[in-house]
This record gives C-alpha cells, sequence and structure tokens, in this order.
C-alpha cells in the first residue's frame, strides 16, 4: 500500500510554504521532530481543537491578499474563519473546472448554482464561465418557490447544489424542467438517494455526480462512473485514522476518519488536517490503467459540528440548551431528511423547546435563512425520557484533546 511516506517531497514542499504563512504551525512542527527525519507521519494531526485554538478565530490576514470565508461557530462563540489567497482560490478553481468538464457534456449551456454560502457558492460562477457556460446563482435567501420559478423560467442544463436543497425543491412538486447533468457537494449521497433523484428527473445515473469538498481544504473527491468508487483530487495526499484515535466513546466499525493533506493550501494548514468525515473502503486502486487513492463511500461525520444546509456546532446546541434547561441531557440526530434534538428535562416544555430552536438559529443565521426559504428542514426539538437517552454516550462524541 502506498502511504504519505511515499509523498516526502511533496510534503517538504508544502509544509515549508504552510511554516512561512502561518507561525503557529511552524511552532508546533519545530517541536514535532520533523525536521530531524522528514518523516511526513511525524507531522501533528490538525484537529478542530488545534484550529479553534490557534487559526479559526485569529483576526486579521494570514497575509495580504487573502479572502476570509466564515462558517460555524467555535468553542469560544466566534465565528470560524478560514483564509483563501488569491494562488489557493486559483488552484481550487483549477481542481473544479478539471471535473466538471469531464462530467459536462457539449450540449450543455446554462449552469444554475443554488448552494447556500461560502467558497464553493462564491466560485461556481467563475467555474463555469471558464468552461464557457452562462450561469446564473439562486440567492438562498429567497424562498423555495422563487427557486421553483427561477429555475422554470431559465431551465438550466446544469444544476449544481446540495442533497438536502434538492429534496426541497423535488418535494414542492412544482419542478417542470429537467436538467441534462446535475451535481451535489456537501452532504451524504447515498446510493439509494442518487438512485431516487436520477428517477426523479428522468436521467441516466451517470448524469449525476456527487463531489466531496470542504471550506478547509477545497476541491477533495468525486465519484468516478468507470470503477464506482470515488477519486481524490490531485492535489490532494490522503490518509485515514480509526475513530478511537481522536474520540471517545466510538464503537470499533468499517468505517475511518478521513484525515487530507493538500499540496496547494498555502493559507491554511491543510497538512493532515482531520476532516472528521467518516468513510469506508479506502485504497490505492488502479482504475483506467492508473493507480489513485480511492474510497467506496461517506457514510457521515464526527466531531463538534452537524450539517443542516449549513454547518451547526455542538458548541451551539449544548449553548441552546443550557440556556433554557440547565444541565438537560441531550443528543443530536441527524438523517438527510431530519435534524433532531432530544432533550431530557423535567422542565422541557413546548415554549422552552422553541426558545432553544430561535437560540440556535440567531446563532446560526444561513441556517436560518435557509429553513426560513424552504430549502431545509426545521431543526426538530423534543422531550424523551432518560431511558431514550441510553444511547447518548454513543451518539454524542467527544473529542479527546
Ligand atoms: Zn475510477
Amino acid at each position: 500500500m502506498v502511504t504519505i511516506d511515499n509523498y516526502r517531497s511533496e510534503f517538504e514542499q508544502i509544509v515549508a510554504t504552510v511554516r512561512h504563512n502561518v507561525r503557529w504551525y511552524d511552532e508546533i512542527v519545530a517541536r514535532c521532530g520533523y525536521d530531524d527525519t522528514q518523516d511526513p507521519s511525524r507531522l501533528p494531526l490538525i484537529d478542530e481543537a488545534l484550529l479553534t485554538k490557534h487559526y479559526y478565530d485569529a483576526d486579521g490576514p494570514i497575509s495580504a491578499g487573502t479572502q476570509i470565508y466564515q462558517t460555524s461557530g467555535t468553542s469560544t462563540g466566534a465565528r470560524k474563519k478560514i483564509h483563501y489567497s488569491t494562488r489557493d482560490h486559483l488552484d481550487y478553481v483549477t481542481q473544479r473546472k478539471k471535473i466538471f468538464s469531464r462530467f459536462l457534456t457539449f450540449d450543455c449551456k446554462v449552469a444554475c448554482s443554488d448552494l447556500g454560502t461560502g467558497h464553493a457558492a462564491s466560485s461556481s460562477a467563475e467555474i463555469f464561465g471558464e468552461l464557457g457556460l452562462e450561469s446564473f446563482h439562486i440567492d438562498y435567501r429567497r424562498p423555495v418557490a422563487e427557486h421553483i420559478e427561477l429555475l422554470n423560467k431559465h431551465r438550466p442544463d446544469v444544476l449544481f447544489t446540495m442533497p438536502m436543497i434538492l429534496d426541497s425543491i423535488i418535494q414542492t412538486g412544482e419542478i417542470a424542467f429537467h436538467p441534462k447533468k446535475i451535481i451535489v457537494v456537501g452532504d451524504v449521497a447515498s446510493r439509494a438517494w442518487k438512485k431516487h433523484i436520477v428517477d426523479v428527473f428522468g436521467l441516466g445515473r451517470t448524469d449525476l455526480l456527487d463531489i466531496i469538498g470542504s471550506i478547509e481544504v477545497g476541491s477533495i473527491a468525486y465519484e468516478c462512473f468507470v470503477c464506482g468508487y470515488y477519486h481524490f483530487d490531485d492535489h490532494i495526499i490522503p490518509e485515514t485514522v480509526a475513530p478511537s484515535v481522536l474520540f471517545e466513546a466510538v464503537e470499533p466499525g468499517r468505517a475511518e476518519i478521513l484525515t487530507l493533506t493538500s499540496k496547494n493550501r498555502t493559507v491554511f494548514p491543510a497538512i493532515r488536517f482531520v476532516t472528521n468525515d467518516l468513510i469506508e473502503g479506502f485504497g490505492w486502486r488502479k482504475c483506467q490503467g492508473r493507480y489513485a487513492f480511492t474510497f467506496e463511500r461517506m457514510i457521515g461525520r464526527l466531531g463538534e459540528e452537524l450539517k443542516n444546509g449549513e454547518k451547526i456546532s455542538l458548541y451551539d446546541i449544548s449553548e441552546a440548551v443550557n440556556t433554557y434547561l440547565p444541565g438537560g441531557r441531550f443528543e443530536v440526530h441527524k438523517d438527510p431528511r431530519k435534524f433532531v434534538i432530544k432533550i431530557c428535562s423535567g422542565d422541557f416544555t413546548f415554549e422552552k423547546g422553541e426558545q432553544i430552536k430561535r437560540f440556535i438559529k440567531q446563532l446560526n443565521p444561513d441556517v436560518k435563512q435557509l429553513i426560513e426559504s424552504s430549502l431545509v428542514r426545521d431543526i426538530d426539538v423534543c422531550p424523551v425520557a432518560v431511558e431514550e437517552l441510553s444511547q447518548a454516550a454513543k451518539k454524542t462524541f467527544i473529542q479527546k484533546r
């Protein structure tokens, strides 16, 4: 098996660049012993705790000309700030163009992106434009009825969206056209879900492409219709870590935590970055005469963030529960359709449940907006008896520090 040890020179290069741009990263690398042997496995795993301490709250650009994108909250209450330099951004656009150009056909002229917020949303017009497509973006603040109206009016050949938004659009039953190609990003897309989507639009299985990305790393992977596995982007050096290494209360299973190094990210330490995404079937496989890192499927995520259109952190949920029901025990359940917070507290009332919901939405205005636009379903907050929380230790994952 090929491992990160086969990429020593790539690591040397990116480690030097990031050390130059991110001072605290230089300090922790200097302490880890990497300089003695240049063995990449000595480099620290970059996890949420380290980034919360050093990166996400950092004010001001790391180097001149960086763009800052904000996302979900951290334990300090601040929104995460993630930096992109001009070069990082251009590399991202190039990677996505490569994937899209292989997938799209010559009869695709007009594209629509309906993606919420963040770097992926803000870059999509640029990517489609450089591929010679006309494109338009639907603002996530518009209600779902207006999304439908715009889609029916412009009838885009290509729809670039998130699974949850696509579900909401389909549920209205008002879509009066069929895109030729659909690209989805940002949530787990199961086999059954993909089949359902292509059936709804009368498409072939190779007309729906699932891609993986994150605001931290950029473009990560895409599904391959030839071998059926997901391939990593060329700039990615992936590895996996057993969940029990990083989290307590996790039962052993097939899934491993995806950990990534990007050869291209210069103002974020995407070097052994712990994504918290759980994947199965990671391996070095041959496809079309060439070996590549691949995985079979992504099954969800561990850690202190969950997604409801955009990310919501467990900190925010804990803050909300403890504000209105101090000491209340809770667990969060997330499946593709529902986001449920189950709370066990003798003081639970309907009104308190509503207050908790409002509090979480206030802390996460993008999620609130997606819900108000009916693009994602509202959060459910419900009371449960203590016996029903028997799984709590397994559901609420605690990150080892
Ligand atoms: Zn393949």
